[in-house]
């Protein structure tokens, strides 16, 4: 088992962990008095519910990579000698008893066990892309009793299955299994200051968590913790907030760096995702309100709107550069990330010196689920193509070539049209 697989379990279990804070477990009673029946329930608020079912669908979608059966496995094959005859059957009466927590619910011919429930919601109404689950939900939640039993269920089904990962997380942390074995002679030096002390403790997300990262990071040794806290975190918080990047997040980034559902704060609207599939625009002027166009041949609802939001080019081309930088150490190696090549890179990064080049960007989109980030390197140049949910940014890292408009690769030139980033920003 790799240590990036641990790593990348143990940075989402934390998050996971976070929407379980001030959450108070749930409670049900059901009570028959007379042949009149009652039933009184507490759940948490809609929103920690909804945070708690996102964030733990990693660990429960049988198609992640991370579900935990799967991890759990693995797990256990690679580090059976550190486990003890306790923690072993711990976790496994957990596993084992969160298919079946709570009654099954046998509804006509049909048994409803906890993971059925589980998959069965997630499928039909949370996450919205299976037409039959969502009829059968529908069809079952008409019933009230029925109702508040399943999200019962739902809910204990999740929470056994993370009382299971915190003891596996515990292991983690007790064995020292997700730290990186540094190899010896490794000396310390930040690709973005050059300096050796700046304390070198923690990884780097080449591309922001909040944008929606969560495999492309950088081993701690590469980016020095100062760099880390200030300057580059400033950078990535701004590509997360600004337009056009930040609508584009709220349609398809989970969830946040803190585990929160994304949400946008601009000029003149505010845009949120409040589950799933499920968004909510408020507009705080006429200029933001949204155009109904109308239904379309399939009966979509077509809706439009725009938003304003102040734009400063100079500092999202540095957190464009800053994206590009680490992923030449990332594919490369920190050695090549420190060549003198650089340095005029690493001085705009910083906010000490001009953009080194030009930025070429699209100037409108296809948005789609995904964000796609290479780089190529020429005996001069090194060109980086960052496309973030459709949204394509070219840019050289070095001062040579310039990028011009007539070299942009047919691949993009034929599907968009491109213009200077600092000149649509002027
Ligand atoms: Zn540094």
């Amino acid at each position: 088992m790799e240590r990036e697989t641990i790593r990348e379990f143990v940075r989402h279990y934390r998050k996971a962990a976070k929407a379980f804070d001030g959450f108070s477990g749930t409670k049900i009673r059901v009570s028959f008095k007379r042949g009149k029946g009652t039933i009184e329930s507490e759940f948490p608020q809609e929103e920690i519910l909804i945070r708690i079912a996102v964030l733990m669908r990693r660990f429960l979608d049988p198609k992640s990579d991370q579900y935990f059966k799967r991890f759990w496995v693995k797990f256990r094959s690679a580090f059976n000698d550190v486990l003890s005859a306790t923690e072993l059957s711990q976790i496994n009466t957990l596993m084992q008893n969160a298919r079946r927590n709570g009654p099954s619910i046998v509804v006509g011919k049909e048994t409803y066990t906890a993971e059925r429930i589980y998959q069965l919601i997630s499928a039909g109404e949370l996450y919205v892309n299976d037409e039959l689950a969502a009829a059968e939900l529908q069809r079952l939640m008409q019933e009230p009793v029925l109702r508040h039993l399943f999200w019962h269920q739902f809910l204990s089904y999740t929470i056994a299955v993370f009382e299971a990962l915190s003891i596996l997380q515990n292991i983690i942390k007790r064995e020292h299994l997700h730290r990186q074995s540094r190899r010896s002679g490794d000396v310390d030096r930040c690709i973005y200051c050059l300096s050796g002390d700046g304390g070198f403790e923690s990884e780097d997300h080449i591309l922001s968590e909040s944008a929606g990262n969560e495999k492309l990071v950088l081993p701690p040794g590469v980016v020095c913790d100062q760099c880390n806290n200030t300057i580059l975190s400033k950078l990535d918080q701004y590509f997360c907030e600004s337009p056009p990047i930040a609508a584009l997040r709220v349609l398809y980034v989970p969830y946040t760096k803190q585990g929160r559902l994304p949400r946008v704060n601009l000029q003149n609207v505010e845009f949120e995702k409040r589950r799933p599939g499920v968004f909510r625009i408020h507009a705080k002027d006429r200029t933001g309100e949204p155009r109904n166009h109308g239904r379309d041949d399939n009966g979509m609802m077509k809706l439009t709107s725009d938003f304003r939001g102040r734009f400063d080019g100079v500092r999202f081309a540095r957190a464009l550069y800053k994206i590009g930088l680490g992923l030449v150490a990332h594919d490369q190696g920190a050695q090549r990330a420190l060549e003198s090549r650089f340095n005029a890179a690493r001085a705009f990064i910083r906010g000490e010196g001009t953009c080194p080049n030009r930025i070429m960007m699209a100037t409108t989109c296809v948005p789609e689920p995904r964000v796609h980030c290479v780089h190529q390197s020429f005996d001069v140049g090194t060109v980086v193509i960052l496309v973030y949910c459709g949204l394509p940014f070219i840019l050289n890292l070095e001062t040579e070539p310039v990028v011009r408009l007539s070299e942009i690769p047919a691949e993009f030139a034929d599907r968009f049209q491109f213009k200077d980033l600092l000149e649509i920003a002027a």
